[in-house]
């Protein structure tokens, strides 16, 4: 079955696509938790961070290339945000298909809860 994620990388699901390339999609996130909020996503399907391979080094790095990019364009740079991967269950991952939050236009306060 494929992902959420997926259908819409393929145009089959609707969102609202920020950015595309080749290898990444970026689109507003459907529930935003932030003024921006953003998911970055690699069109190739990857479930999780521990399903990184050594080869998607350079994936990996473009991802965050397009994010720096998209807090410049959101004007959101000098103020700060935050990038986030969730993993598995404890991460608190909803979708598996590995993606970078760009969160930010208002502090976001401490990344999480101390035990
Ligand atoms: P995760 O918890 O897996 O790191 O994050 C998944 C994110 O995907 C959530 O922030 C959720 O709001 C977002 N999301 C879930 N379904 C959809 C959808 O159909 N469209 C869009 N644009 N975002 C979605």
């Amino acid at each position: 079955m494929p992902t959420l994620f997926e259908k819409i990388i393929a145009g089959d699901l609707p969102a609202t696509v920020l950015y595309r390339d080749p290898r990444v999609v970026a689109f507003l996130d459907i529930r935003p938790a932030a003024p921006v909020h953003i998911l970055i996503v690699p069109t190739k399907p990857i479930p999780t961070a521990n399903d990184i391979a050594d080869d998607d080094e350079s994936l990996i790095g473009h991802m965050f290339i397009v994010a720096r990019d998209l807090a410049r364009q959101q004007g959101i740079a000098e103020s700060g945000y935050r990038l986030v991967i969730n993993c598995n269950a404890h991460g608190g991952q909803e979708v598996y298909h590995l993606h970078v939050h760009l969160l930010g236009g208002r502090p976001l306060g401490p990344m999480a809860a101390r035990a």
